[in-house]
């Protein structure tokens, strides 16, 4: 077994079994009593594993049993809002990014990740009137962050990257916005970067506006093999395996922040957001990776460009991993996908 699959498993008991050390160190509150009316439950960290919250049981299920709302495909709404319309991407690269592809390799995807089949999944996913999320996404802009918080980054430095960028004029106030702090490959985020993640969105205000955000790493020289596809550690579809592996993150990132900006609208029972539940799994199995002209490894091709992405979890027909839900027909209906619901093969394999 490789280190990466190792790492991965580590990360992934924690989200199912809710007992690691690591992950505990992320509840802060979990050995509280909760307030009168409510309970423990399992919510997302943002960090691709549940943490336990106190919140009131009703709201999940009464907003689960709205007609408008899709149920029983193994992941829930929980009552919060989602980015219906077209999402603004925005990049803040950190660090020193001189000489590097990542900028166009990342900005090609951003710019064509919208209206692709892959993200139409999203659209599986609804409000709580039942009002579907848009395959719709806008590359609007980027800016650079000369080190203004060094190379060891906390959480909170991130937040303030992003808001420095906004209040600075340097990015626009964006509530329709999510804005990806990306960090050269020398730069370590310190509350668990390669350990215990490999990217996270989160949700801060800026003025007064609700600003989603994330922060996704490039592992190249830190942790290939924990935060890199096995496939393409040594080739990747466009040269540069640290900002493709970048891709992948980018794109789980920012299909969790489009159903679940705040945290409180699509998890399962578990904590685990759409993406979560289908981290590090490509499509091989189906047969849908192809190797590219220099031997890497890859699932699809926008704008030009091939890329490796991780499925996403379709919120349809019982619920399962997909690389892309047809634009052009409904979603399967029926029966025909109960092999799906019992999915459960993480750390199973690693393609
Ligand atoms: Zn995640």
């Amino acid at each position: 077994m490789n280190q990466r699959k190792r790492v991965l498993a580590l990360a992934i008991g924690f989200a199912l079994m809710g007992t690691g050390g690591a992950a505990i160190a992320h509840v802060t509150s979990s050995s509280t009593l909760c307030s009168q009316g409510k309970t423990h439950q399992w919510v997302p960290s943002g960090k691709g594993w549940g943490v336990q919250a106190c919140r009131k049981p009703q709201a999940t299920s009464a907003l689960a049993s709205s007609a408008a709302v899709p149920t029983g495909n193994g992941i829930n709404y929980n009552g919060g809002p989602v980015m219906l319309g077209t999402k603004d991407v925005y990049f803040i690269w950190y660090g020193n990014w001189s000489g590097n592809t990542a900028s166009t390799i990342l900005t090609n995807l951003a710019q064509n990740l919208g209206g692709s089949p892959y993200f139409n999944i999203n659209t599986t996913y609804t409000d709580g009137s039942g009002n579907p999320i848009q395959n719709a996404i806008a590359y609007s802009g980027s800016t650079t962050d000369n080190y203004s918080f060094g190379t060891q980054l906390s959480d909170a430095n991130v937040a303030s990257v992003v808001s420095n960028a906004i209040s600075s004029g340097a990015l626009p106030n964006d509530p329709n916005g999510v804005y990806f702090v990306m960090t050269s490959p020398d730069v370590n985020e310190t509350s668990g970067f390669c350990t215990q993640y490999c990217g996270w969105h989160n949700n801060t205000t800026v003025g007064s506006s609700n600003i989603k955000y994330a922060f996704v790493g490039d592992p190249a020289t830190q942790c290939a093999s924990s935060c890199e596809p096995q496939q393409n550690q040594t080739t990747s579809p466009n040269q540069n395996p640290g900002a493709d592996a970048m891709a992948s993150i980018f794109s789980h990132e920012l299909e969790e922040a489009t159903t679940d900006p705040d945290g409180n609208a699509w998890y399962d029972s578990q904590g685990m957001e759409n993406a979560d539940k289908c981290a590090w799994h490509f499509g091989a199995s189906a047969g849908n990776t192809y190797t590219t002209a220099d031997g890497a490894t890859a699932n699809m091709n926008l704008g030009g460009r091939d890329y490796l992405i991780q499925q996403n979890w379709v919120n349809a027909a019982g619920g399962y991993c997909a690389l892309s839900l047809s634009s052009s027909a409904p979603p399967p209906s029926g029966g025909g996908y109960g092999g799906y619901g019992g999915y459960g093969g993480y750390g199973g394999y690693g393609g």
